[in-house]
């Protein structure tokens, strides 16, 4: 603020009086006075629209809608004409979390992950504050790749928790003027550190749910996935029409397992078995641990035809897996397996009871497997159903 010496104080109502130079200085007083409102104005606005984009983010329910929501930032929130984000994901856990939501990274041009710490360390080499100024393609081009044109001036937030970086959130401008030296950044740095708790909640809370839905023993899913999952599979065939085949897999004799090798082998056992079986399905289809030594698979847009040949890979798969741990002989399993198969015609409203019987049928046959001799595969006869509902063809 200006200060004013005592000669040049002045009192209202004594213009009378008031030198050239006094009324100059009164003016350019209240020139100053104006600029300073329309600042605080200007401030207050913009302070608002921070606070607003900031509470949306806070709001969010997930990692993927909050990275969707930074990237496309609301016009009438800000005026950035290009972001981008660019994420530290060393053990590539934020990437696998968007593709296990079907989401095409590559879609996603102005999303980037590094592996390599560096890579972040190199844009904040000065200090761990807003980085401003002209665009400098050296620096900037892998960050603005992406739009039609190149910005003219960019500011990059480094996105820090507990003194770590784990990111940058880029913006740029066509206006050079708009991210230059010496412009104010508290607001920049306040959005930068909530951003960044968002981004480190958002990904711990995705970690949480999928804790919950993975079984530990061998990480595949555990049983309340896939009774979640079973039924928008099962939503899914009926409103495509595509026939969802569902296999019941059991470990046969696996208790003698345990009581010849010990229950530490029985883990390993179980382990190998699930991996053997993922090794035959899709990316797409859902692998789970029923139960004990007991796994589901649901194969979408799979018929029964198709279902019974992974079937029968997995079960060779499975006999001709030779263990070999040590103080014993080598020695192998069996699995048995039922398959069932759910073909609705297109439209068709199916719920949690279509879901019951198509798990229903696969245990049943599981059941014959077993009681056939075991090591084998059966399909259940009635696995054509169509129209509303479930009957059996
Ligand atoms: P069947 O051929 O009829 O399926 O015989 P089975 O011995 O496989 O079936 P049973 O149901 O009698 O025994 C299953 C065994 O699986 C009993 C249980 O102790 C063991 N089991 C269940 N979960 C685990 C686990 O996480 N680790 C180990 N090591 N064993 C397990
Ligand atoms: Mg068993
Ligand atoms: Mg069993």
């Amino acid at each position: 603020m200006l200060s004013l010496s005592k000669s040049q104080r002045v009192f209202p109502g004594s213009r009378v009086g008031m030198s050239r130079d006094q009324n100059a200085e009164t003016r350019l007083l209240k020139q100053r006075l104006t600029d300073f409102m329309d600042e605080a104005r200007n401030n207050e606005r913009k302070l608002r629209r921070f606070q607003a984009l900031e509470l949306k983010l806070v709001s969010l329910n997930s990692i993927l809608e909050l990275i969707d929501t930074l990237l496309n930032p609301d016009p009438s929130a800000v005026s950035w004409d290009q972001v981008s984000l660019l994420l530290f994901d060393p053990e590539y856990e934020v990437q696998r979390m968007f593709k296990d939501e079907g989401i095409n990274l590559e879609e996603k041009p102005t999303l980037m992950f590094v592996s390599g710490m560096e890579e972040v360390e190199e844009l904040y080499t000065a200090s761990l504050f807003p980085s401003l100024g002209a665009y400098r393609s050296s620096k900037h081009a892998r960050l603005f790749k992406h739009g039609r044109k190149k910005p003219a001036s960019v500011v990059l937030l480094p996105l820090v928790r507990y003194g770590r970086l784990i990111g940058s959130f880029n913006i740029g401008s066509y206006d050079a003027d708009k991210f230059v030296r010496g412009v104010r950044t508290d607001f920049l740095e306040h959005f930068a550190a909530v951003v960044a708790i968002c981004i480190e909640n958002g990904i711990n809370l995705e970690r949480l749910k999928r804790q919950g839905l993975t079984d530990t023993l061998t990480a595949i899913n555990n049983r309340r996935f896939f009774d979640q999952r079973i039924i928008e599979e099962v939503d899914a065939a009926g409103r495509s029409g595509k026939p969802l085949s569902c296999m019941l897999l059991d470990v046969d004799f696996f208790k003698r397992v345990n009581d010849t090798y010990g229950h530490q082998v029985g883990d390993l056992v179980l382990r190998e078995v699930a991996s053997i079986i993922r090794a035959q399905l899709r990316g797409s289809d859902v692998l789970s641990r029923y139960g004990g030594e007991e796994f589901s698979a649901l194969l979408s847009n799979t018929d029964i035809d198709e279902a019974e040949e992974v079937a029968e890979r997995i079960r060779r798969g499975v006999e001709e897996r030779v263990f070999d741990v040590p103080d014993f002989d080598p020695f192998n399993i069996t699995i048995s397996i039922g398959v069932a198969t759910l073909k609705a015609g297109a439209n068709t409203s199916l719920d949690k009871k279509s879901a019951d019987v198509l798990i229903g049928q696969a245990d049943r046959v599981l059941y014959d497997a077993k009681a056939n001799g075991r090591n084998q595969v059966v399909c259940a006869p009635e696995s054509c159903h169509l129209g509303n509902g479930i009957s059996p063809a």
